[in-house]
């Protein structure tokens, strides 16, 4: 595969970027190879700068769940454009996003729109803090709830890939009020939650999708929903990844479980920069102006924004859509499972609706322990085989490949069928 152009495009970004991009695990680092400079995305599809064409798996890691460039996004985002791009002062379109958010997503009453996942979960644990006049947050060994000071400890995502324990500049006292249990553990959750007085809440990914995607295991997030009731804990579902993913409503319409709170990012931007986080009225109405938690933004509820959320939400609530996108999924992941026994390759497949992770391992997978047994080496080489003929994964064996509407049937067969050429020369070497 020629890669000339896009080996250029890095050299010269390593110069101006810190390690030429903008996000770590997009330098690639820990399957072996260099970024590929992406042209443009249609569909399913991607083009590099040297003209290399890939099925995409990755989807902007979420976001495209409809494709690239869908005509109809593209042309709401174009009509914005056309009026003004930012005016910092309220418009009709985030009171409309905001509208069908609240309709379409069980525990929220009221919502604020931010630019990112990072400032949603940000923004959700202040409020949960200055709600119960509380300190502590309690999190899940690999989940990642984006990159403030407080999320940093035992997280998933690129400090997973990278190995990076925490983080230098993360200072000591701040983590101190962080607690991180293992995922799927209804022991450790219950103990933790009992003894410690002084919990203002707890925030997980009811899928978690950033050591690679572990489900929850049946009754934990019911556990979990009931001891933090009782105990007065502000419960925040981060839906980054599963919101408007999983079902219209998220995970918590997916499994039938409202959080007090709840974070959402990717898709509800169509592509472009959003966050949001919403849930109780009762706790909503603490945030500034109505309340004295403060949050702002001077691009929050932007109009492009806005336009691309609501374009790509009208698409999703069509009568059946999710049905659909997760059935394919669904047989696609099942095909992917004949291959891996087919090849006697030890590979655990996780799956929930249209999120997927073949972790390279003989055992379950159901938290960031059995996570970490996976075979980072032979994913390494797996994706670099998959890449050369034109798929393109997540550069990491702990994130997930992400099944979109736009995905033909033809793409997916071609993907099962090089998946089966890759494992047997996995399982070779
Ligand atoms: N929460 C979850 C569950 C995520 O997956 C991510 C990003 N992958 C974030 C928060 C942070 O979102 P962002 O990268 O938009 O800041």
């Amino acid at each position: 595969m020629e890669n000339t152009l896009s080996a250029t495009l890095f050299s010269s970004a390593k110069k101006v970027i810190p390690g030429g991009v903008n996000s770590p695990v997009r330098a690639c680092r820990s399957v072996g190879c260099d970024p590929l400079f992406i042209t443009r995305g249609e569909g399913a599809e991607l083009q590099d700068a040297d003209g290399n064409r890939f099925i995409d798996f990755v989807g902007s890691w979420g976001p495209m769940i409809l494709g690239h460039a869908h005509p109809e996004i593209v042309a709401a985002v174009q009509q914005a454009a056309l009026k003004g791009t930012s005016f910092g002062a309220p418009t009709e379109a985030e009171v409309e996003l905001a509208e069908m958010v609240a309709a379409a997503v069980p525990c929220i009453e009221k919502v604020r729109f931010v630019n990112s996942g990072t400032e949603a979960t940000m923004s959700a644990v202040r409020l949960a803090r200055g709600y119960t006049g509380k300190n502590m947050v309690v999190k899940f060994d690999g989940c990642y709830h984006g990159h403030s000071d407080s999320f940093l400890v035992k997280a998933g995502s690129g400090v997973l890939t990278l190995g990076i324990p925490g983080s230098p500049g993360v200072p000591e006292d701040i983590v101190k009020n962080t607690l991180s249990i293992p995922y799927n553990d209804v022991v450790a959750l219950e103990k933790t939650l009992r003894e410690k007085s002084d919990i203002a809440c707890v925030i997980i990914e009811p899928v978690a999708g950033n050591m690679g995607c572990v489900p929850p295991v049946a009754g934990f997030l019911e556990t979990l929903r009931r001891l933090t009731a009782e105990l007065g804990i502000v419960l925040i579902f981060d839906e980054v990844i599963t919101g408007f993913r999983l079902s219209y409503g998220g995970a918590q319409e997916y499994f039938g479980i409202t959080p007090d709170l709840c974070c959402l990012g990717k898709i509800i931007g169509g592509g472009l920069p959003v966050g949001a986080y919403g849930g109780k009225q009762e706790i909503m109405d603490c945030i500034a102006p109505d309340g004295d938690v403060y949050q702002a933004g001077t691009l929050s509820g932007n109009p492009l924004a806005m336009a691309a959320g609501i374009a790509a939400l009208k698409l999703l609530g069509e009568p059946g859509f999710y049905d659909r996108l997760n059935k394919k999924a669904e047989q696609y992941g099942a095909a992917l499972k004949d291959i891996a026994h087919r090849a006697s390759l030890p590979v655990q497949l996780n799956q929930v609706g249209s999120l997927l992770t073949g972790f390279f391992t003989e055992g379950a997978v159901v938290d960031f322990t059995s996570a970490m047994k996976a075979d980072t080496n032979r994913y390494a080489i797996h994706y670099r085989q998959m890449l050369s003929k034109g798929i393109y994964l997540a550069p990491s064996q702990f994130e997930v490949a992400f099944v979109s509407a736009a995905h033909t049937q033809e793409q997916l067969d071609k993907a099962l069928e090089l998946t089966e050429w890759s494992f047997k020369k996995v399982g070779e070497i």
